[in-house]
């Protein structure tokens, strides 16, 4: 299996070790940033295949880091996914207005989280 990278952003502690974990354990190579300008950052640095963004960063937020990411040439065409707590209903509409390719809940089902995330992949999911 190829080792897809992933860049997640995301500054709940908790919440990034389960991710990380998870996606690391499916053969996800991860990248890991817990404020927005270090994720745009290391977007630029990293070329990751995929950005998982949280919304609530310290400093600058998900759908800012989602522009600075979309508005410079070496990283606009990352997909970006937003990583949306469950119970915000609005924030899912509100989050494709943004730009963001998707969103995935918070919190995460560890079972069909890798699955989830390989679909925003651009590669053909056969060749996993
Ligand atoms: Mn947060």
């Amino acid at each position: 299996m190829t080792g897809h990278r992933i860049l997640v952003v995301e500054d709940n502690e908790h919440n990034l070790k389960l991710v990380r974990d998870v996606l690391q354990y499916a053969g996800f190579e991860v990248i890991e940033a817990r404020s927005g300008e270090l994720g745009v950052e290391l977007a630029v640095e990293y070329q990751p295949e995929l950005v998982l963004m949280d919304l609530k960063l310290p400093g600058i937020g998900g759908e800012q880091a989602l522009h600075l990411i979309r508005d410079d040439d070496r990283t606009h065409r990352i997909p970006v996914v937003a990583l949306t707590a469950s119970a915000m209903q609005p924030d899912r509409a509100r989050v494709l207005l943004a730009g963001f390719d998707g969103y995935l809940e918070k919190p995460i089902s560890v079972p069909d989280f890798p699955g989830q995330v390989r679909q925003f992949l651009t590669g053909n999911p056969a060749d996993e």
